[in-house]
């Protein structure tokens, strides 16, 4: 019964009087992320982390790097430089923008979501003259506002379009193939990109869609834990480079190309963090990037099916949905409530929402180190908890029957 002080917090209708006392509380050690990120560590991964740093200018720590180098041009699929930072997904964001342009330049953004805003913020902190295509959230950004506003730009005052792929907030994916070939048709502009849960999601072909700058977080896809933030480079956006006059010290680009020829870094890098890319991208290769792509797009379709059939509506508009996370609207239940029921019953971590979102929106991970097992896990938990609420209306076990049919 309502035994502990945050159970008490409850409401008391919401106490679940047959249930087994244990059963609430979870066993030590069991908890799954299915956030979108920080993301599941293999094991094996873990263990490569798990040793006494190397000395950085080490001979040892520069065979890593040659090898983590090449390792992560076949995850971006590109010829280009891919530059590892020590810090988060947003340090590599705001990389490829003060790397590639300068001050009061113009550049389109695009926000159907928190992370489309936090691009916003970022031009408009070094200066630039943003001009916003924004889209609904839960909508997919319109690929023809892109193209009607580069093809109006006779005078090519437009330097980079910048945009998120897999807009984690919403769960919903844009349409990145599409936008960088506009960008391409304008002949000069940069396609910058947050490909942070895209990129070893789905395909990313940043060389084939002549995207400029990619840039990612290791706790993401990578299946590391949060601390390296990776940056993209192709020609482009090298040559935009020598032209940027942005302040910039720690995230300057040029001594981290200039190192990377010599497998080193210009900063101490996370030596550690090193030990378990070399091995997360080692797991990547041997499954190889169709069957990892394959994997996501079926979790994204059983993650679908099973809250459509327990009757929860999904977020993102249909066809738009990410391969990394699935967005839920719970129509007339407490999103937040739900949430925590299933990390207090099942110690299953699942994203609340964001901003406005807040309590109208739970959403699933499914990006990185994760299994068919993890995906009818939650699908079936979020279906008990449901039903222990009293709050499960349809067929009890549809929800995994929809999940199950749609992984098999
Ligand atoms: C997680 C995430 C980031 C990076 O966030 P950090 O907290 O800086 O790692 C950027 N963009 C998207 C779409 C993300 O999901």
């Amino acid at each position: 019964m309502c035994r502990s002080k945050q159970r008490m917090r409850w409401d008391m209708r919401r106490c679940f009087l047959d249930s087994p006392i244990g059963s609430l509380h979870a066993v030590q050690d069991k908890l799954t992320l299915m956030i979108p990120g920080p993301t599941p560590v293999p094991e094996s991964v873990l263990k490569a982390m798990g040793r006494h740093p190397i000395g950085h200018r080490s001979g040892e720590f520069q065979a890593v790097v040659q090898r983590t180098t090449e390792q992560l041009k076949w995850l971006h699929q590109t010829q280009g430089d891919v530059l590892v930072i020590t810090g988060s997904g947003t340090a590599a964001m705001e990389a490829g923008i003060i790397n590639t342009l300068s001050r009061g330049d113009k550049v389109l953004c695009g926000d159907n979501g928190k992370f489309g805003e936090r691009w916003v913020k970022v031009a408009r902190a070094y200066g630039l003259e943003v001009e916003v295509i924004q889209a609904e959230w839960g909508q997919p950004l319109d690929t023809e506002a892109f193209r009607l506003a580069l093809e109006a730009d006779s005078a090519k005052a437009i330097k980079a379009v910048i945009l998120t792929h897999s807009e984690t907030s919403t769960g919903v994916i844009n349409d990145l193939e599409t936008i960088a070939r506009h960008v391409k048709a304008h002949g000069t502009a940069l396609t910058i990109a947050d490909c942070v849960t895209s990129l070893g999601a789905t395909d990313v072909p940043m060389d084939a869609w002549g995207v400029d700058v990619v840039a990612s977080g290791s706790q993401k896809g990578y299946m590391l834990p949060p601390g390296l933030s990776f940056v993209a480079m192709g020609e482009r956006a090298w040559q935009a480079y020598e032209r940027s006059d942005l302040p910039k010290f720690y995230l300057d680009l040029g001594p981290y190309r200039k190192t990377a020829t010599k497998n080193s870094n210009p900063f101490t890098p996370a030596v550690n963090l090193y030990f378990g890319l070399e091995a997360a991208l080692e797991m990547m290769q041997n499954e190889g990037l169709e069957a990892i792509f394959a994997r996501h797009a079926r979790h994204r379709s059983a993650a679908q099916a099973g809250m459509k059939a327990i009757g929860l509506p999904l977020f993102a508009a249909e066809g738009h949905g990410s391969p990394a996370i699935t967005a839920v609207a719970p129509d007339g239940i407490d999103a937040e409530q739900l949430r925590k029921a299933v990390k207090e019953r099942y110690d299953i971590l699942l994203a609340g929402g964001q901003d406005h979102l807040k309590g109208k929106v739970f959403r699933i991970g499914h990006l990185g180190y994760v299994c068919d097992r993890d995906v009818l896990t939650a699908v079936s938990a979020i279906e008990a908890t449901l039903q222990s609420l009293g709050l499960h209306s349809g067929n009890m076990g549809a929800g995994v029957a929809a999940a199950a049919t749609a992984l098999s």
